[in-house]
This record gives C-alpha cells, structure tokens and sequence, in this order.
C-alpha cells in the first residue's frame, strides 16, 4: 500500500475524527427521518472539504483529487449520506464547472460551491436511459438569447436542498455534423449533445418531490421537469456539441470518488464487525473466537484492503495526469462489490441486531447496494474494462 505523505495522513486523520464525533451521533437520526443533515454540510464546508481539488483563487483549498478520495473514504466508514453528498457536490456539481466553465462562470459560481454554501446537481440520467446516455431526449433550443430547455431527469443528487442553486443538464440541441463526430463526441445516436446551467427557481423547471429510497436516506435525491424554462445563451457550459465527452470524463474522475466512498463502507463493516464479535459472547464465549466469525471478518479486510489498494491506484494515475480509465472501473466495481458484500457479511455477524435499522451496519446494508448501480452499473465497468483489452463490448 502506497504509504500517505503527511499532508494527506493529516487530512485523512481530521477527517475521519470529524466523522467519528460530529457525523457518527447524528447519522442514525438522519436516516430515520430522510433529513439532509444541513448542519454537518456546513462545518464540512468550514473545514474546505467541498473545496479540496480546487486552487485557492476560485475559493479552494489547492489539493488534489486523491486528498478528496481520502476525506469521502473517512465518511463513507461512517455515513454514506453525508459522503455522497461531498462527493456530488465536489465531483458533479463544481468540478464541471471547474473544468469546462469560462473564467466568468467559474469566478461566479465556484466559490459558493467551494465553500459549501451552495451545491449543484448534475443531470445526466433520465426516465428513459441511465447507462445509455445517447438516449438523452431532454431538449434545448436556441430562441433568441435564450436556450428553452423541455423534459425530465431522474434521481438526481442534490438538486432540491434548501442550498441547492443550480443544476448542470445534458441536453439535445441539435443534431451531430462530420465535424462534430471527428472532434470525438463519442455515441449520442447522432444526437448533438451539450451541458446547461439550469438555476433553481427557473420558472417552468420543477424540482419534483424526493424519492422514498432504499438507502442514502440523508442524501437529497429528486426527479426534475423542464417545461419550456427559459435560460439566458450564456448557460451553455462548455463547447456547444461537447457535452457527450465533457460528462463522461467527468464519469471518469466520479468513479474514483465513488470507490473511495465504497472503501470506507467495507472498511466500516470490518471495524464494526471486529467491535462487535469481541463483545457478543454465545455458547460461553465471545463469536471473535469461532473461526467461521474470525475468518469472515478477515475476509472483509481483505476485501477492504484490494478496494483502497485499486483506488490509490486510479487516483495517483488521474492526479499525475496518466490514462487512468480502465483503474476507474476495476477500482470502482470491486470496491462497491467489496462494500456490498461486507455489509450482507456485516449483518450476518451481528445477528438479530444487524436487522435493525439503527445499527451501522444495517444502515451500510441498505446504502451500499446503489454503489454497485450510481456512476455506472456493474456492467457498464466491465464492459468499459473489456474494451480496454481489445474485446467487443
Ligand atoms: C440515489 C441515486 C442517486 C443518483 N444520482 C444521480 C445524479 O446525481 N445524476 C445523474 O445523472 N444520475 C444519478 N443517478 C442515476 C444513476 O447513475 C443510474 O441509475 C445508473 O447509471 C443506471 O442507469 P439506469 O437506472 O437508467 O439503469 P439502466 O441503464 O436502465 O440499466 C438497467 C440494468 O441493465 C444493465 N445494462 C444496461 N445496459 C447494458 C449493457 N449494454 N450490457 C449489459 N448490461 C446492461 C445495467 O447494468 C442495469 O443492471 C442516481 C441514481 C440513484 C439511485
């Protein structure tokens, strides 16, 4: 394992104390009451978490994406919600704008997000295609100064917070020339697709009520609809034509994130687990001391350890500049994988209790299945890896 330089084991160690004593008291609550826990994301913000990547003149604190893989690994060990929400804030609501906005929207709308004070969602999924997105039917036409957007996006991740300004969408505005398709716009069925800034409040743009989800109970996730909302020309995010590329890079970057925040989970389960088996005694002894608990939980180290090794791993290549994709998806996939089966492991160990919606692990039960779904399913990594070999996929 790639030993961490001081900087990031200091990073690593605030992080996973602020998780302990500040998000760990109050993540139960949350969850129980499907509450976005608005106080935790503003000392988060204090602390320059949702600003980590950023340089310090768009109110960042300068690091890197590896110091953010590190603080989401912290929280995902503890509460899911609260990680999740980081890692879309950072990863799809600024980092868009960070990487494609014009100095002008990077300078107005950066530092809110930095800071934490605001958050944006990212748009991408819709009733009819998640994984395909050349099945993008959302539109947007020029009309004057204006682009006037129509459609609906599906769970999108902190678009309806009470904090929440703007959400990024792909949208259809026209169709793809030659040109286009050798600039390498990828798929999109011909479709020329492109990034808009959609501010909250929009008249004709409805954030829809929040989903009653499985898990992620503290995470703000809503449904969307567009009809005819209005925004001014200079919303375009990026080239026009570009957004089909622009969001899967941004996928890219997102897995990583997201494998990360699955680390955490698994290597929650083991520290719960490890807990738990030493306290709980059966037949005259503590279950710690059947080999069938022990080797369990040392499976889930294991597990754990194979998930932080593959994410190092991307991350390093992705902060150094290498080609870091196919690192993205095998980091990804195993490290949900790992997550959701040290979590199904973790609720076997503790019986009865692993049942019941307060215990950490439970709550790592129900939040860990999306890991293997969000930022791309399963599948969709194994085929990016596939295609990474030369196979057809
Ligand atoms: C809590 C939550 C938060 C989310 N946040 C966001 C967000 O902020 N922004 C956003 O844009 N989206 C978000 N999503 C959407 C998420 O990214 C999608 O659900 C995911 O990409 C899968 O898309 P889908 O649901 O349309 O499933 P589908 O694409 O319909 O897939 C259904 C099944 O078919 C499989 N499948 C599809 N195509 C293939 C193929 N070619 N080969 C083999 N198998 C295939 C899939 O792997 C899957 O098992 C969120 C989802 C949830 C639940």
């Amino acid at each position: 394992m790639t030993e961490l330089t001081t900087e990031y084991e200091d990073l690593r160690k605030t992080v996973r104390d602020f998780a302990e004593q500040v998000v760990a008291p109050v993540a139960a609550e949350h969850d129980r009451d499907h509450t976005f826990p608005y106080d935790v994301i503003r000392q988060m913000g204090d602390m320059g978490l949702f600003g980590l990547p950023f340089p310090e003149e768009y109110g960042g604190m300068g690091g890197d994406y590896f110091a953010l893989a590190l603080a989401l690994e912290e929280l995902g060990r503890i509460d899911q919600s609260v990680a999740v929400t980081l890692e879309a804030g950072v990863g799809l609501g600024a980092m868009p704008i960070y990487k494609f906005g014009t100095e002008e929207q990077k300078q107005a709308l950066l530092p809110d997000l930095a800071a934490g004070r605001a958050l944006a969602g990212f748009g991408l999924t819709e009733p009819g295609c998640g994984s395909d997105a050349s099945g993008t039917a959302t539109t947007a036409k020029e009309d004057g100064d204006s682009w006037v957007i129509n459609g609906a996006k599906q769970f999108i991740t902190n678009s309806g917070t009470d904090i929440t300004r703007f959400v990024t969408v792909t949208a259809v505005t026209g169709t793809r020339d030659g040109r286009a398709s050798r600039r390498g716009d990828g798929a999109g069925g011909g479709k020329e697709i492109s990034t808009i800034i959609v501010p909250n409040g929009t008249p004709g743009f409805t954030v829809e009520p929040a989903y009653n989800k499985v898990g992620w109970n503290a995470s703000d996730t809503h449904p969307l609809s567009f009809s005819d909302a209005r925004v001014p020309r200079e919303n375009l995010l990026g080239e026009r034509g570009r957004g089909y590329a622009n969001f899967l890079s941004i996928l890219d970057e997102g897995r990583v994130a997201i494998a990360a925040l699955a680390t955490g989970a698994a290597q929650g389960c083991v520290d719960e687990c490890v807990k738990y088996a030493k306290e709980r005694r059966s037949f005259g002894k503590p279950i710690a001391e059947y080999q069938s608990v022990s080797f369990a939980i040392a499976r889930m180290e294991a597990r754990a350890f194979a998930a932080r090794t593959a994410y190092y791993e991307a991350a390093h290549k992705m902060v150094a500049g290498k080609p870091f994709k196919k690192e993205a998806s095998i980091a990804k996939m195993i490290s949900s994988e790992a997550a959701m089966d040290n979590a199904r492991m973790a609720t076997q160990i503790h019986g009865g209790y692993g049942f019941m919606n307060e215990y950490p692990v439970a709550r790592h039960y129900r939040d860990s299945k999306i890991l293997e779904v969000g930022e791309g399913t399963t599948e969709v990594q194994l085929m990016l890896i596939a295609r990474s070999l030369g196979l057809p996929a």
